[in-house]
């Protein structure tokens, strides 16, 4: 049964016949076409007992039409999207049209009402829990992308000096990975000195390498169209015990929470996993975001790995379990793997070691 059948099949359990996918990262995951209409129109309209259709911009019709089975139309850019979806779609009288609400913007909807006659109804949550629970071949792709991470935050240990700024590592970094066919990290590359990391939303600038301190580095690598997301944190010349006691406890924290999931424990009891060692420390205030998040092919998915999701975790869920600690003008500590639930436990995407390594300015 394709993704596209197991979907309608369960829009049908609950009276809807007629769907509209907007956001192209779903089109791609039901159809395995990847395109960014940017602020054109994509859409995938799904009838029950109807063939799909893709409607797109006219510019990506030949290669969705060498991807996808079924009927592809695309419109100029002098034609009027609205008025052509009207004249190609088989059926437009449905009682309930499920539509993507947290991707829906407001133009497309209005102009979805001057299409389809029936009620709107959510399709994102669907969607969601479609997407919750990886296939094997999704968890390989994730491992690839792991893989990548792995070699991207090795050029960033080797570029480590005192001379660089955060932005002149991560340009190496994205240089040398481009150089090797990657075109797109999951997410802007941050590298944070000192002071800076203990900010856990910082942003890399012309900071230049602090000595005697930890750096820290959060990316992803993204490739066959699935993310991967990991972070390390470094010493850079020796810093102090504190510094390093609060590495450590930050690792602690990382190491009881993957060891910890398994099928049947809740997101929230594996939060607290890793809380309650920062929290025994003393520390708890400076912990101050859920432990994790899904990701596949967004490197933001289901399920939230916080405080009050009772969830309950299944084999095959990806996510990420990234503990820090950052104590401001003092130090920051982020360590992050994401992975995937085994039959009795977590496999991480990303295996760069996690003792604390040490580099020379
Ligand atoms: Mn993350
Ligand atoms: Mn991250």
């Amino acid at each position: 049964m394709t993704k596209i059948d197991l979907l309608l099949e369960n829009l049908l359990k609950q009276d809807v016949a007629g769907a509209v996918v907007s956001d192209p990262v779903t089109i791609n995951y039901l159809t395995g076409f990847a395109s960014d209409p940017h602020e054109r129109y994509m859409f995938l309209f799904l009838m029950a007992d109807k063939q799909p259709l893709l409607f797109l911009p006219a510019l990506d019709a030949a290669r969705a039409k060498s991807v996808v089975n079924f009927p592809v139309v695309g419109y100029q850019d002098s034609e009027n999207p609205w008025d052509k979806i009207k004249a190609v779609l088989p059926q437009t009288d449905f009682t309930k049209v499920a539509v993507e609400f947290d991707n829906l913007n407001v133009t497309k909807f209005k102009g979805l009402e001057t299409v389809f006659t029936g009620a709107f109804v959510n399709l994102t949550p669907l969607i969601q829990n479609m997407r919750l629970i990886k296939s094997e071949d999704e968890i390989n792709k994730m491992l690839i992308a792991g893989d990548w991470a792995d070699k991207a935050v090795q050029i960033g240990f080797d570029n480590i000096s005192l001379d660089k700024t955060e932005t002149d590592i991560i340009a190496q970094i994205e240089f040398e990975l481009k150089k090797q066919g990657i075109s797109k990290m999951s997410f802007e590359t941050m590298v944070l000195t000192g002071n800076n990391a203990a900010n856990p939303h910082g942003i890399p600038g012309t900071n230049k390498i602090e000595n005697n301190a930890l750096l820290l580095f959060d990316l992803g690598v993204e490739t066959l169209g699935y993310t991967s997301d990991m972070t390390r944190t470094v010493a850079v010349g020796q810093p102090d015990q504190f510094k390093k006691d609060i590495y450590n406890l930050c690792l602690e924290a990382q190491l009881s929470a993957q060891e910890f999931i398994k099928p049947g424990v809740t997101a929230s009891e594996v939060d607290a996993a890793a809380r309650r060692v920062i929290e025994k420390a003393g520390y708890g205030e400076y912990f101050n975001h859920r432990l994790g998040h899904g990701l596949g092919m967004d490197v933001h998915e289901f399920p939230s790995i916080m405080e009050g999701n009772d969830m309950e975790i299944q084999e095959g869920m990806c996510f990420s379990v990234e503990p820090g600690i950052y104590i401001p003008g003092k130090v920051g500590v982020r360590i992050e793997d994401c992975g995937y639930v085994t039959k009795n436990g977590f496999e991480t995407f990303t295996k760069t070691p996690k003792e604390l390594l040490y580099f020379e300015g």
